[in-house]
């Protein structure tokens, strides 16, 4: 039986939505999005754009989400967007480590690994993004998995925090390719993370944090990954950009 986690449904838009585009979906979905007790539901936009739909969501139970953040509090970092800004204006969550971050923008796990604590510093919570690149995929089916980057991102993060914490499991591979993992490697993967934090932390908390599969997710494939007994929701970005998929994807969470 699975144990349970609240199911968290979260769009990753990443920059592709524009001031009246954002203020219509919203509109669209506010008074459609269930009670986050029975699944919890974020956006992840651009930061220019946050604190708007922080203000348009404020009787929807739909959490702000960041794509990135800054980690150092405040100072002389041009053109950065520092997490206690983030807090202030009413950001949920943070989005750290997303594949395109490393593949782009040449984050590191020792850049994540100072975002997440920077995050957790400011009262965000994390969803740590950990992926799996082509040519690790046919050593991580023999097991040998993400694992690494879980282990580094997490470092010093302290039993207490963990439970603010999040895991997306994104193969590279998967995103925005319209080839999503099969339920099963996704599980795999999933399952294997989850040991990850029970060795680092306990067996207890490993079953309390939400692992989320992401990578061509659609209303198609969602029911068959959420039926996993390791993931407990799904990060998706295509998909979400339309809010009746959107909905359907959080009602195929419930
Ligand atoms: P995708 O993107 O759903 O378009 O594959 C997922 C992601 O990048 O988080």
């Amino acid at each position: 039986t699975k144990t349970r986690r609240i199911p968290f449904v979260v769009a990753n838009w990443k920059i592709n939505k524009l001031q009246s585009e954002i203020a219509e979906f919203l509109d669209n979905v506010n008074s459609k999005v269930p009670s986050q007790t029975v699944v919890e539901t974020g956006i992840a936009a651009q930061d220019l754009f946050l604190a708007d739909m922080v203000r348009a969501t404020q009787d929807s139970p739909i959490h702000i989400v960041a794509e990135n953040v800054h980690w150092e509090d405040a100072g002389a970092y041009t053109g950065e967007t520092s997490p206690r800004a983030l807090k202030d204006i009413g950001a949920t969550y943070v989005l750290i480590g997303h594949f395109e971050r490393r593949k782009f923008f040449n984050e590191n796990d020792s850049t994540v690994n100072l975002k997440v604590m920077a995050a957790l510093r400011n009262g965000l919570r994390p969803i740590i993004d950990v992926d799996e690149d082509m040519s690790k995929y046919a050593q991580f089916m023999d097991a040998e998995p993400s694992v690494a980057q879980v282990a580094s991102a997490l470092a010093g993060v302290s039993v207490d925090q963990i439970r603010n914490i999040t895991i997306a499991y994104e193969p590279t591979w998967a995103i925005g390719s319209g080839e999503a993992a099969t339920s099963e490697q996704a599980q795999k993967a999933a399952h294997l993370i989850r040991q990850t934090l029970a060795k680092l932390y306990s067996p207890v908390i490993a079953e309390q944090v939400r692992i989320l599969y992401g990578g061509s997710v659609t209303p198609d494939n969602a029911s068959a990954l959420l039926q996993q007994p390791d993931i407990d929701g799904v990060l998706v970005g295509t998909a979400a950009l339309d809010p009746v998929k959107f909905l359907e994807l959080i009602n195929i969470a419930k």
